[in-house]
């Protein structure tokens, strides 16, 4: 089975990044999504990418499939 990898980082990819010129809009959606000609990115690089100025950046994966690794908070030693 074929794997993609992160443009970024070379780690699995969990998302795609899409944009068209003309209309300034970039999409990130789920590697799973039938949109699969554009930068593969995983989950970290996916939720950190912002957009260029003047361009629109619009997350398209489910929420389900995001934050799997929630961040445990510190303890606070009261
Ligand atoms: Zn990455």
């Amino acid at each position: 089975m074929f794997i993609s990898l992160c443009r970024s980082c070379g780690t699995p990819a969990a998302a795609v990044m899409t944009f068209a010129y003309s209309d300034a809009d970039l999409w990130l959606d789920d590697l799973s999504s039938p949109t699969h000609d554009g930068v593969e990115l995983c989950s970290r690089h996916a939720d950190t990418r912002t957009a260029p100025v003047g361009w629109t950046l619009t997350d398209r994966r489910r929420v389900s499939d995001r934050h799997l690794f929630i961040p445990v908070e510190p303890a606070t030693v009261a």
